[in-house]
């Protein structure tokens, strides 16, 4: 029988080949899956046998990979900001930089929570996840919320327009616990019919230029499209988006939109453009890209009622 070194071995040499940058963290991530087990197990556990249907699992796994199919959708699993969501081709796969636009619409939810005392009985804050694929962002939101005890204080919506990523956000949801916590609809961007008007707005829209989707890698081929082609400029559906704002946004609400790393000047045309006198700030990922943008309308305009 094959030990989960000699196994790793050949399926890092395959991987490699293939094409994968990640061909070692690839192969550890499969065979872990092979073996219904973790890749911490198995790194721990080098000497250990493989049984023979394992590592056929593993080498199904493999030709999967190696024909350029994200390691995602094969284990049917993806880590996002510590929790595990269930991944198939209905929705993108969830990315490290939108952790990011988690963390701050948190904070954002948080600081409106506690920055003035709330009496007994105010409205709870409202917020809204546009586009919410696979529902990495609201499903997390809503988990971070709830471990901060604040969950009953917020009312958690979440729009898409296709069916599909809706039912495998709604999974999440229920996976999370939080089923019963968001209320799903399908809409194109913000509901149009609705009269609520929403504190916190958070949407990773689709923002690749047409121009630029045969140069992703291999692996975005098996994501759907529509989650990712944002049009000519990359910006089309945000911009969708930001004419919506006006009359969807609280006076004091917030949008915070995920953005291409080398979109901050565009997008801040953009609303110079669409929402003139609106403040747009941009907060940058872990890498140091420009990835979120928070914006606001004009605070002397939402402040003061009209005289
Ligand atoms: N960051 C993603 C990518 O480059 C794009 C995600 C999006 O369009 N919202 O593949």
């Amino acid at each position: 029988m094959a030990t989960v070194r000699a196994l790793l071995d050949v399926g890092i040499a395959r991987l490699r080949e293939s094409g994968s940058e990640t061909a070692r963290l690839d192969a550890e991530l499969l065979l872990a899956h092979a073996l219904d087990t973790d890749r911490t197990a198995i790194l721990a556990h080098t000497d250990a046998p493989v049984g023979d249907g394992a590592a056929a699992r593993f080498q199904a796994s493999l030709d999967r990979r190696a024909a350029g199919e994200p390691v995602a959708y094969i284990r049917g699993i993806k880590e996002f900001h510590g929790l595990a969501f269930g991944i198939d081709p209905r929705a993108l796969i969830p990315r490290p930089e939108t952790e990011r636009l988690v963390e701050l619409a948190e904070l954002e939810i948080v600081r409106w929570l506690l920055g003035a005392p709330r009496p007994a009985g105010s409205p709870p804050v409202r917020v809204i996840d546009v586009g919410v694929g696979s529902g990495a962002v609201a499903v997390t939101l809503a988990v971070l919320l709830r471990r901060r005890g604040m969950l009953d204080e917020v009312t958690l919506a979440a729009t898409d327009l296709s069916e599909d990523a809706l039912q495998l956000a709604r999974e999440n949801a229920v996976a999370h616990a939080v089923g019963d916590r968001i209320a799903f609809s399908t809409a194109d961007l913000l509901p149009g019919s609705e009269t609520t008007r929403w504190d916190v707005v958070a949407a990773n829209l689709p923002y690749v230029r047409s121009g630029a989707m045969p140069t992703l890698p291999v692996a975005t081929s098996y994501e759907p499209a529509t989650a990712l082609d944002g049009g000519p400029d990359g910006l089309t559906v945000i911009g969708r988006l930001l004419d919506q704002l006006p009359d969807a946004l609280a006076p004091h609400g917030v949008a915070l939109l995920e953005i291409g790393g080398d979109q901050e000047a565009a997008l801040r045309a953009l609303v110079i453009e669409r929402l003139p006198g609106w403040s747009c700030e941009v907060e940058r990922d872990l890498g140091g890209l420009p990835r979120v943008a928070i914006l606001r309308r004009d605070e002397t305009d939402a402040a003061s009622p009209a005289a």
